[in-house]
């Protein structure tokens, strides 16, 4: 995945970039971490052209990930979507400060700035791929939930909350209760009434 400078111009050109799961296993330890499986490729819409000083690099990136919810546990597909824009300005023999970004601007053509927005390019040939997988990892939840009133587990019993009704009684509220720094207090203060 990559874009040749010289055949920019002011009006923007729209590629669509697809890449497989294995593209993002490949090039990322994050990748390996998380249990979910991409069920849809990952595809990259850029619009690219030039403008007086700078590259710009716009578009969006949409798949869909099959994950585990943190609340109740189902496996469930989740759709990502998000929207990228990069401002790319030429390097003219500036040296990043970071060994990463000088390994980049040599390797890729592109070095990002700490925030993805903005960003370093040198040679006539870019390479996507680490600014994919920045608009990837950003894209991919933290916090994993089928829906946003995930009822979760019964915590005594296990059953799915979303889908049946239990009988147990929510005891973990009392536990709290007695564990709160109040209740402590409530508890001194009683015991030194009945002492006087
Ligand atoms: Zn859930
Ligand atoms: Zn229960």
């Amino acid at each position: 995945m990559k874009i040749i400078f010289d055949r920019l111009t002011r009006t923007p050109v729209e590629e669509v970039f697809e890449a497989p799961e294995s593209w993002w296993r490949e090039r990322t330890a994050l990748a390996q971490e998380f249990d979910y499986d991409f069920r849809a490729p990952l595809t990259f819409t850029l619009r690219s052209y030039k403008t007086a000083a700078d590259v710009i690099l716009e578009g969006s990136f949409a798949s869909e990930i099959e994950v585990e919810c943190g609340r109740c546990l189902t496996r469930y597909c989740h759709s990502l979507h998000d929207q990228f824009r990069l401002v790319a300005e030429e390097a003219r023999g500036r040296v990043p400060a970071d060994p990463e970004g000088v390994e980049s601007l040599a390797r890729e053509g592109l070095c990002l700035a700490e925030e993805i927005e903005s960003a370093w390019y040198q040679g006539s040939v870019i390479k996507l791929d680490g600014v994919f997988g920045e608009v990837v990892a950003g894209a991919i939840p933290a916090h994993p939930l089928c829906d946003e009133d995930c009822k979760g587990l019964c915590p005594q019993c296990g059953v799915s909350k979303n889908e049946s009704r239990c009988s147990c009684v929510p005891e973990v509220i009392e536990i709290e209760k007695k564990k709160s720094p109040f209740a402590v207090l409530a508890k001194l203060r009683d015991e030194s009434a009945k002492g006087n």
